[in-house]
């Protein structure tokens, strides 16, 4: 275990009121090693108080000690300190917008793609590949620096065959989505164009969920077909792997079920008791009824069965706002924090 810090350590959230950025203030709000201090978006919400500027999405009613917050423009020169700057940005800005914030000192954490292929620059999933923080030593910034999320449905690949990575080794990946219309942000997806609809293309996404796996796993070779559906929050992930070595079905689950890993070892606030769980229903996981397990950062798996064509299948769900995106670049920053480098 690590020691948590002694005071709150102050921190900021660019993009804060879109679909990413409203979780960060949810998240944060109730954090015990992280204070909010100032809140950023567009200039067509800088200036407002954070509750008038955004159009609050969540469930649970906006943190009063966020509301009141006003929105700042999302420039080192105009927010303030905050050793930590959490980025739910539009990748259209992120880049050039997360390098000042670096520039200036601050460790950046994003969620964003601008930076996530840089070779200095960790793509980290904490209990899949924490090493890559060392990654962090290599970039040119004087104090601050940048670390990065992977896309939202690569996340819960990855958790998936991490632990199936470890013990059998994973060859390759065949891989199909069913993402959830939150995955497009704020105001998302028209009604008109999601009832009784799936839409089988999302820009970008199947080259990502390929190219980041490889960053993260090293050489597997991922294929992936992506596909938006009528679901509010939570990827579902149907996949087919190929494994080095033979595995019979009660070693992947027991992989699944036995997988902890540095953020669980070092009991981060943020992290999920189990990483990885196994379901035993015929019908799981399903994003409605399971999406929320372990307050939405865990990998929920089931339906396993051989493959003719490769040698396991399964199904895979996790909540692409939480573990895809805010949740799961909070994890990234209480690691930095634990390993020293905050
Ligand atoms: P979103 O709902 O569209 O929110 C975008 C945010 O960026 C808003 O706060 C917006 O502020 C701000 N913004 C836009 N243009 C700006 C500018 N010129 N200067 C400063 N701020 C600007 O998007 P999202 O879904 O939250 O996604 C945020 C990031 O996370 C994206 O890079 C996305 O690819 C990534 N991501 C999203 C998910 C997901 O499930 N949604 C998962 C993983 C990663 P205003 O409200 O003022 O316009």
């Amino acid at each position: 275990m690590h020691a948590a810090p002694r005071i709150r350590i102050p921190v900021g959230v660019l993009g804060s009121t879109g679909a990413v950025g409203q979780r960060f203030c949810a998240l944060l709000a109730e954090h015990p090693w992280f204070e909010v201090v100032w809140v950023a978006a567009s200039g067509r919400s800088a200036g407002k108080a954070y509750g008038e500027a955004t159009r609050w999405m969540l469930p649970e009613p906006i943190p009063p000690s966020v509301a009141s917050l006003r929105v700042r423009d999302a420039a080192p020169s105009e927010t303030g300190d905050a050793r930590i700057v959490f980025s739910a940005l539009d990748a259209s800005v992120a880049g050039a917008i997360e390098h000042d914030f670096a520039a200036a000192g601050a460790l950046v954490v994003s969620n964003a793609k601008s930076h996530r292929m840089d070779p200095d620059v960790p793509l980290l999933v904490p209990e899949v590949n924490p090493g890559q923080l060392d990654l962090l030593s290599r970039q040119a910034f004087e104090r601050g620096g940048i670390v990065t999320n992977p896309n939202c449905s690569t996340i819960g690949l990855v958790l998936a065959l991490k632990p199936l990575h470890d013990l059998f080794g994973v060859k390759s990946a065949r891989a199909v989505t069913l993402q959830a219309i939150s995955g497009a942000g704020l105001p998302g997806v028209a009604g008109a164009a999601m009832l009784d609809n799936v839409i089988p293309f999302i820009a970008g996404e199947e080259e990502k969920m390929a190219a980041e796996t490889r960053k993260i796993l090293g050489d597997v070779t991922v294929t992936a077909q992506c596909n938006r559906v009528p679901v509010l929050d939570g990827h579902l992930v149907c996949a087919s792997v190929e494994l080095e070595r033979e595995a019979s079905a009660d070693d992947v689950v027991a992989a699944w079920r036995d997988f902890r890993a540095a953020p669980q070892e070092l009991e981060l606030p943020s992290a999920p008791a189990h990483p990885t769980i196994y379901l035993d229903e015929p019908d799981a996981p399903q994003p409605r009824l399971h999406r929320d397990l372990e307050g939405g950062m865990a990998c929920t798996i089931g339906r396993l069965q051989p493959d003719p064509l490769a040698d396991w299948r399964f199904v895979a769900l996790s909540h692409n706002t939480l573990r895809g995106a805010a949740g799961g670049a909070i994890l990234c920053a209480e690691l930095a924090v634990a390993r020293g480098l905050v």
